[in-house]
């Protein structure tokens, strides 16, 4: 049970949402984004978070747009990630998706709320780090804006008070023409948050390109630890460690591992995948 007064809105259009967000702060309410309501709900209820009013955001429709026209991969903020994985209209994501939490709460939980999380884990993100092309569209005071990823991305995706994502783009053939692999890497249990996460994708005649969620307090990806998995003078094993030797921070220690088992896994699964990677 929350244990305090919720106002709900369930906006049909983006402008609506906007003008319901900005008429509640003038009313000096404090309104949140609400998709899958998964996080909110459980802040709100141990009331880890200062809200009275949610905005609904699942009923517009492009919030729910999923299309690719052959140029242009377009994936709305407001889909379930069991939609994402069903529609498979990107597998790399659908692979990294498809592992987030069980079924029952990938049902509810949305690629926007993912990404948006307050948790550092924020597993879907890890696609769209390596993708060059990748970009958000925002619903802004501006109206709808269309920006890099890289540009809003640093440790987590920056927005302004009062705007929302509303679907996330990548160039269609870059999507397609990759290797990839995606590794979960748990304590003990297949379902739960990870000790680490890695997503490694290669373009036809490029770099690998490797992103990791767990590791430490925000998902990421690191050029310098491309470039070393990248030198294929050197075995898998050899690259594998200079790039847990070179991550741009330290792996971090909690529940789930301290910072050296972490490192172990992290060696040895990306050297797992790196051989994996090559040899398909
Ligand atoms: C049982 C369970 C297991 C989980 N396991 C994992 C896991 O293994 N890996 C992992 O990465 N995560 C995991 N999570 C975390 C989950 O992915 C996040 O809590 C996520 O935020 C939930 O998404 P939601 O759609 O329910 O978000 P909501 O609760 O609706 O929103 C979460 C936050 O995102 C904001 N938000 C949502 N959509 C938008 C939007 N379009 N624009 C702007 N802001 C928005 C909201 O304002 C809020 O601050 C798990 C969660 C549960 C409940």
């Amino acid at each position: 049970m929350i244990p305090f007064d919720l106002f709900y809105y369930r906006p049909d259009t983006v402008d609506e949402a906007l003008q319901a967000y900005g008429d509640l702060v003038r009313q000096h309410r404090h309104p949140a984004f609400y998709a899958g309501g998964t996080e909110i709900l459980t802040r709100s209820r141990v009331q880890d978070v200062h809200i009275d009013a949610v905005i609904d955001l699942k009923a517009i429709p492009s919030l729910r747009i999923h299309r690719d026209d052959g140029q242009t991969l377009q994936l709305g903020a407001a889909l379930r990630l069991t939609e994402v994985a069903d529609l498979n209209l990107w597998p790399l994501l659908t692979a990294t998706a498809d592992r987030i939490a069980d079924y029952t709460a990938r049902r509810q939980i949305t690629l926007g709320g993912n990404l948006l999380s307050v948790l550092p884990y924020r597993e879907a993100v890890l696609p769209f780090l390596l993708m060059d092309s990748a970009k958000v569209e925002l619903a802004t005071q501006h109206g709808l804006q269309t920006r890099r990823f890289a540009d809003v991305w640093d440790t987590a995706l920056n927005l302004n008070p009062g705007e929302f994502l509303v679907s996330l783009r990548v160039d269609s053939q870059e999507a397609r023409n990759l290797t990839f692999r995606s590794h979960k890497m748990t304590r003990l249990d297949w379902i739960d948050y990870p000790l680490v996460t890695i997503a490694l994708a290669q373009p036809a005649s490029g770099r690998v390109r490797a992103a990791f969620s767990g590791w430490n307090s925000y998902p990421f990806h690191s050029s310098t630890v491309d470039q070393i998995l990248s030198d294929v003078s050197r075995s898998p094993q050899a690259r594998a460690a200079d790039a847990v030797s070179n991550m741009p921070m330290p792996a971090v220690s909690d529940i789930h591992g301290s910072a050296e088992y972490r490192q172990f896994v992290t060696q040895y699964t990306l050297s797992d995948m790196l051989t994996e990677l090559e040899e398909s």
